[in-house]
Protein backbone atom coordinates (compact mmCIF):
# COMPACT_ATOMS: atom_id res chain seq x y z
CA UNK A 1 0.00 0.00 0.00
CA UNK A 2 1.30 3.82 -0.41
CA UNK A 3 0.06 6.73 0.55
CA UNK A 4 -0.23 10.45 -1.34
CA UNK A 5 -1.91 13.66 -0.25
CA UNK A 6 -4.89 14.68 -2.41
CA UNK A 7 -6.49 18.34 -1.83
CA UNK A 8 -9.85 19.37 -3.36
CA UNK A 9 -8.81 22.99 -4.45
CA UNK A 10 -10.83 26.37 -3.74
CA UNK A 11 -12.54 26.59 -7.16
CA UNK A 12 -13.85 23.16 -6.88
CA UNK A 13 -14.76 23.57 -3.14
CA UNK A 14 -16.52 26.63 -4.37
CA UNK A 15 -18.48 25.44 -6.73
CA UNK A 16 -19.60 22.48 -4.93
CA UNK A 17 -17.96 19.81 -6.21
CA UNK A 18 -16.13 18.54 -2.89
CA UNK A 19 -18.77 15.79 -2.56
CA UNK A 20 -18.60 14.68 -6.53
CA UNK A 21 -14.89 14.34 -6.24
CA UNK A 22 -14.61 12.18 -2.83
CA UNK A 23 -17.32 10.04 -4.67
CA UNK A 24 -15.02 9.64 -7.42
CA UNK A 25 -11.92 8.71 -5.22
CA UNK A 26 -13.44 6.16 -3.39
CA UNK A 27 -15.29 4.46 -6.31
CA UNK A 28 -12.31 4.29 -7.69
CA UNK A 29 -11.10 2.10 -4.80
CA UNK A 30 -8.85 4.88 -2.48
CA UNK A 31 -9.00 4.36 1.01
CA UNK A 32 -9.38 7.94 2.84
CA UNK A 33 -6.74 7.78 5.64
CA UNK A 34 -7.57 11.39 7.01
CA UNK A 35 -9.68 14.32 5.46
CA UNK A 36 -9.93 18.14 6.70
CA UNK A 37 -11.38 21.15 5.17
CA UNK A 38 -9.22 24.16 6.07
CA UNK A 39 -7.90 27.27 4.41
CA UNK A 40 -4.54 28.14 4.18
CA UNK A 41 -2.88 31.23 5.66
CA UNK A 42 -0.16 32.99 3.02
CA UNK A 43 2.34 31.71 4.03
CA UNK A 44 1.40 28.24 4.69
CA UNK A 45 0.54 28.43 1.05
CA UNK A 46 3.88 29.71 0.21
CA UNK A 47 5.32 26.95 2.50
CA UNK A 48 3.69 24.05 1.01
CA UNK A 49 4.65 25.48 -2.77
CA UNK A 50 8.17 26.52 -1.72
CA UNK A 51 9.33 24.11 -4.87
CA UNK A 52 7.49 26.16 -7.62
CA UNK A 53 9.28 29.56 -6.11
CA UNK A 54 10.72 30.42 -9.33
CA UNK A 55 7.76 29.64 -11.43
CA UNK A 56 6.79 32.90 -12.77
CA UNK A 57 2.76 31.71 -11.44
CA UNK A 58 4.20 31.16 -8.19
CA UNK A 59 2.51 34.59 -6.84
CA UNK A 60 -0.81 33.48 -8.26
CA UNK A 61 -0.83 29.98 -7.38
CA UNK A 62 0.23 30.46 -3.27
CA UNK A 63 -2.65 33.58 -3.74
CA UNK A 64 -5.26 30.98 -5.14
CA UNK A 65 -4.35 28.32 -3.22
CA UNK A 66 -5.13 30.42 0.09
CA UNK A 67 -8.18 32.46 -1.37
CA UNK A 68 -10.71 29.99 -0.08
CA UNK A 69 -11.49 26.66 1.70
CA UNK A 70 -9.57 23.62 0.81
CA UNK A 71 -10.40 19.33 1.64
CA UNK A 72 -6.92 18.02 2.60
CA UNK A 73 -6.51 14.34 2.29
CA UNK A 74 -4.19 11.30 2.64
CA UNK A 75 -5.43 8.66 -0.15
CA UNK A 76 -3.99 5.46 -0.02
CA UNK A 77 -4.31 2.28 -2.39
CA UNK A 78 -1.61 0.44 -4.30
CA UNK A 79 0.35 2.95 -6.32
CA UNK A 80 -1.79 5.61 -5.10
CA UNK A 81 0.74 8.17 -6.05
CA UNK A 82 0.30 7.46 -10.07
CA UNK A 83 -3.33 6.34 -9.41
CA UNK A 84 -4.53 9.35 -8.28
CA UNK A 85 -2.59 11.47 -10.37
CA UNK A 86 -4.06 9.39 -13.44
CA UNK A 87 -7.01 9.82 -11.61
CA UNK A 88 -6.77 13.61 -11.92
CA UNK A 89 -5.80 14.31 -15.54
CA UNK A 90 -3.32 16.63 -17.19
CA UNK A 91 -2.79 20.27 -15.50
CA UNK A 92 -4.17 21.82 -17.81
CA UNK A 93 -7.74 20.63 -18.18
CA UNK A 94 -7.90 21.19 -22.14
CA UNK A 95 -5.38 18.40 -22.26
CA UNK A 96 -6.80 16.19 -19.92
CA UNK A 97 -8.61 12.87 -20.63
CA UNK A 98 -12.61 12.95 -20.80
CA UNK A 99 -13.12 10.89 -17.42
CA UNK A 100 -10.56 12.68 -15.21
CA UNK A 101 -11.49 14.73 -12.61
CA UNK A 102 -9.90 17.70 -13.91
CA UNK A 103 -11.63 17.43 -17.33
CA UNK A 104 -15.06 17.61 -15.51
CA UNK A 105 -14.28 20.02 -12.63
CA UNK A 106 -11.11 22.02 -13.71
CA UNK A 107 -11.93 25.80 -14.65
CA UNK A 108 -8.21 26.60 -16.45
CA UNK A 109 -4.94 25.49 -15.69
CA UNK A 110 -4.50 27.16 -12.25
CA UNK A 111 -7.50 26.69 -11.02
CA UNK A 112 -7.66 23.16 -11.58
CA UNK A 113 -10.10 21.51 -8.98
CA UNK A 114 -7.34 18.68 -7.27
CA UNK A 115 -3.70 18.61 -6.52
CA UNK A 116 -1.20 15.48 -6.09
CA UNK A 117 1.92 14.74 -4.83
CA UNK A 118 4.13 14.01 -7.70
CA UNK A 119 6.37 11.41 -6.19
CA UNK A 120 7.24 9.27 -3.11
CA UNK A 121 9.73 11.62 -1.43
CA UNK A 122 7.07 14.80 -2.05
CA UNK A 123 3.81 12.26 -1.23
CA UNK A 124 6.19 11.75 2.06
CA UNK A 125 6.83 15.54 2.64
CA UNK A 126 3.47 17.01 1.96
CA UNK A 127 1.76 14.24 4.35
CA UNK A 128 4.02 15.01 7.10
CA UNK A 129 3.17 18.76 6.51
CA UNK A 130 -0.66 18.79 6.47
CA UNK A 131 -0.32 15.72 9.68
CA UNK A 132 2.69 15.35 11.11
CA UNK A 133 1.28 13.00 13.45
CA UNK A 134 0.54 10.39 10.85
CA UNK A 135 2.58 7.39 11.26
N1 LIG B 1 0.02 26.08 -12.64
C1 LIG B 1 -0.37 27.27 -13.23
N2 LIG B 1 0.09 27.54 -14.51
C2 LIG B 1 0.88 26.68 -15.19
C3 LIG B 1 1.26 25.46 -14.59
C4 LIG B 1 0.81 25.19 -13.31
O1 LIG B 1 -1.07 28.06 -12.62
O2 LIG B 1 1.27 26.99 -16.34
C5 LIG B 1 -0.47 25.77 -11.29
C6 LIG B 1 -1.61 24.76 -11.31
O3 LIG B 1 -2.53 25.09 -10.29
C7 LIG B 1 -0.87 23.48 -11.01
C8 LIG B 1 0.17 23.95 -10.01
O4 LIG B 1 0.59 25.21 -10.51
O5 LIG B 1 -1.74 22.49 -10.48
C9 LIG B 1 1.38 23.05 -9.84
O6 LIG B 1 1.95 22.83 -11.12
P1 LIG B 1 2.46 21.38 -11.53
O7 LIG B 1 3.27 21.54 -12.77
O8 LIG B 1 3.11 20.73 -10.35
O9 LIG B 1 1.11 20.62 -11.94
P2 LIG B 1 0.29 19.45 -11.21
O10 LIG B 1 1.27 18.60 -10.48
O11 LIG B 1 -0.69 20.12 -10.28
O12 LIG B 1 -0.40 18.73 -12.32
MG1 LIG C 1 2.78 19.06 -9.15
Amino acid sequence: MERTLAIIKPDAVAAKNSGKIIDLIEKNGFTIVRMQKMQLSDNQAKAFYAVHKDRSFFGEMTSFISSGPVVVMVLEKNDAIKAWRDLMGATDPKKAAAHTIRAQFAIDIGKNAVHGSDAPETAAQEIAFFFPDLK
